[in-house]
């Protein structure tokens, strides 16, 4: 078996237009990981499983739980992960995010899956999360459409941005966590459980 690279998975998403977290952003969610001595993640939407590899390369004692309902590319990330050693760190489940039900609990959870379900992930796993615990989701910006009408004419992805608002109005409403938002990456959220 040929050792994969971390760029050779990079390559492999931009070349299938796979949507893996953008440089920038997975940089700043490894950062939050080391900071904050997270130790256990959950992340909704494995793809090929690049930001899972990435996240539990942080460091040796990271365990991550992912989920992709979809299984040709659940296939591909199950075979990355083994090519990076880390089938017992990443535990990949095959599987919709909605219809599973979890015991764990996690110090980060990390939403990055359909764009339109964003609220239902976050009161779904709300309860998985530790005390001080943090949910990071990604592609609030969705591609700058979030912030730009103009750009928008399709009927969908004008659905999809009016989704996206209002979960950046949940979340700025939620008493329960205080959230920041950063113009990284494709857009990220970070909320902390008060
Ligand atoms: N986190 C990955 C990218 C995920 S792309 C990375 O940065 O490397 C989003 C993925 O979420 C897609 O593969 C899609 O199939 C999956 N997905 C979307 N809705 C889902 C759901 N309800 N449950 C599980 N997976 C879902
Ligand atoms: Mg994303």
């Amino acid at each position: 078996m040929v050792q994969l690279r971390i760029e050779n998975l990079e390559e492999y998403a931009k070349d299938n237009n796979i949507p893996i977290m953008q440089k920038d952003g997975i940089e700043f969610l490894c950062k939050i990981i080391k900071e904050n001595n997270i130790k256990n993640i959950l992340e909704i939407g494995t793809a090929i499983g690049y930001s899972a590899i990435k996240m539990a390369s942080v460091n040796n004692d990271i365990k991550v739980t992912t989920i992709e309902r979809n299984k040709q590319i659940f296939d591909i990330a199950v075979k990355n992960i083994e090519n990076f050693n880390l089938k017992n760190r990443i535990n990949i489940i095959n599987e919709d995010a909605l219809d599973i039900d979890i015991k764990d609990k996690f110090d980060l959870i990390f939403i990055d899956a359909a764009k339109s379900q964003y609220i239902k992930f976050f009161l779904k796993f709300d309860k998985n999360l530790n005390k001080n615990g943090i949910i990071v989701t990604d592609n609030l910006s969705f591609h700058g459409l979030v912030y730009d009408d103009s750009k928008t004419n399709n009927r969908n992805t004008k659905q999809l941005v009016r989704k996206i608002r209002n979960y950046i109005e949940f979340l700025k409403n939620n008493e329960n966590y205080e959230t920041t938002f950063y113009s990284l990456g494709d857009g990220v959220s970070v909320s902390i459980k008060k």
